[in-house]
């Protein structure tokens, strides 16, 4: 279908679309407070360590939030449709004879063992795995799964059955003279859901508000990811918005799939990405207009998900100002708080000494180094290649460093630069011979997100 019907779908089955309801919310995570005096004149090698106050984690009042979650009632068509096709099940013999029983496979269990285990031969053994596709399977059961045998009146072995995946069992049953294996598979329906939230203390606390679960929330960030530095950037009102998919097996939920649209408004600036395929199969996010998403830098070179603090909307905050005064940006985090790699490149050190603490650099192209200070512990070596996200150690506060904190330095030939505004190279957009298709796929979805968003806000009385 090449004009998804999306818009009549809602309109005509607006009125099952229901709202999820909001978990509950322990913890408040957001970016670093503002209550850090402004830092000195830097030492030689390092910095000066940083006054911090302890971080406070705070129950929200989340009754009076404009966020949401709707599953809506939509099978994706579009080109990202990842139905599988599904040969009918032609089971013809009746069910009530037949009786069936299961055995978790434990570590160290021989096939052997867990049929005698449940009372059949080693003779059932050899005839079940004289087919190819069974001995082959079988031969492979790993710890932690199930092995179901089922029976017939008789207490004779007619069936063994091995779930390969959530949707696919390997089906061994008894036809005729003989047993006869096969890979059933059932189809993933792929729905889409909405969700959105306004942001008053963190994304993730916004992201949990909307119902959204730990890995979507972190795929939504890693959407704008390159653009907005989730742990300094988010502000009180900042808003998200997103198509994603979700998964369901016989009408059941089995799990989130991969965001398709996703819109980020953080401090009144609109950013937007849409998830596309090309031709040869290479998922990313692009703009709108078909730029890549994707930059040689990631903004925030820590996991934002670990940041807890309070929000302080009504004042300045001071990281802006200060990393002119000491070269680099301080990320308070809590120790053991991942560090991630800016870009790809290589270890050009992982030491430690009295200033930095354990630290290391990474040399990136275009004559870039990137520095992280103050780890716990260091993840890399020497001479190591890394990829950008690549875990490459972990906050502490070794060296001059009074509280657990990142202090991350962007030096271009050899000066150092502001990582939040210096200018970047990016990624390759969207290649001409595919900009038609990429308009015609994007386009609907982009305007699907506008409408839901509207819907949204109408239902929710805003
Ligand atoms: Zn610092």
């Amino acid at each position: 279908m090449r004009n998804w019907s999306f818009l009549e779908h809602i309109k005509l089955r607006w009125g099952e679309i229901t709202a999820v309801s909001v978990g509950v919310l322990l913890l408040s995570l957001a970016l670093s407070g503002g209550d850090e005096e402004s830092i000195p004149a830097a030492a030689e090698q390092g910095e000066i360590a940083l006054t911090t106050e302890p971080v406070v984690a705070e129950p929200v009042d989340i009754s009076q939030r404009p966020t949401s979650r709707y599953e809506l009632p939509l099978t994706w068509e579009g080109p990202s449709a990842k139905v599988e096709t599904l040969s009918p099940d032609d089971e013809s013999t009746p069910q009530t004879l037949l009786k069936q029983r299961s055995v978790e496979i434990k570590s160290g269990d021989t096939l052997s063992a867990l049929f005698q285990s449940q009372g059949f031969s080693a003779r059932d053994v050899y005839r079940v795995t004289q087919d190819p596709l069974a001995e082959k399977t079988l031969r492979r059961i790993r710890p932690g799964k199930t092995l179901l045998f089922e029976t017939d009146e008789s207490q004779q072995l007619v069936g063994v059955y091995y779930e390969l995946a959530i949707n696919e069992t390997l089906q061994v049953k008894l036809t005729g003279d003989k047993f006869v294996a096969e890979i059933k598979k059932r189809p993933i329906e792929i729905r889409h859901a909405f969700a959105s939230g306004v942001i008053s203390d963190s994304l993730f606390a916004a992201g949990k508000d909307a119902g959204l679960s730990d890995t979507l929330i972190v795929k939504l960030a890693n959407v704008f990811g390159w653009d907005i530095d989730f742990v300094l950037d988010v502000r009180k009102n900042d808003s998200f918005a997103m198509i994603y998919e979700t998964k369901f097996l016989d009408g059941e939920f089995i799990g989130d799939g991969e965001i398709i649209a996703a819109q980020f408004i953080n401090q009144g600036e609109v950013f937007q990405a849409v998830r596309y395929t090309d031709k040869d199969g290479n998922d990313n996010f692009y703009t709108p207009e078909g730029k890549s998403m994707r930059k040689a830098f990631l903004r925030a070179p820590v996991n934002f998900m670990y940041i807890s603090s309070n929000f302080k909307p009504k004042r300045f905050h001071p990281i802006l100002k200060r990393w002119k005064a000491h070269r680099g940006i301080d990320y308070r985090a809590p120790t053991g708080t991942p560090i991630y790699a800016a870009g790809d490149g290589k270890v050009i050190a992982s030491s430690q000494n009295k200033y930095n603490g354990k630290y290391v650099f990474i040399q990136h192209g275009n004559n870039i180094v990137t520095k992280y200070l103050h780890m716990s512990r260091r993840a890399v070596s020497n001479g190591k290649r890394v990829k950008q996200g690549q875990v490459i150690g972990y906050v502490g506060a070794t060296g001059l460093a009074e509280a657990p904190h990142l202090h991350y330095e962007f030096v271009v030939g050899g000066v150092h630069r502001n990582p939040r505004t210096v200018k970047l190279p990016e990624a390759l957009p969207v290649a001409k011979s595919e900009r038609e298709r990429f308009t015609q796929q994007t386009q609907s979805l982009l305007a699907s997100l506008e409408s839901y968003q509207k819907f949204n806000s109408v239902a929710l009385g805003q």
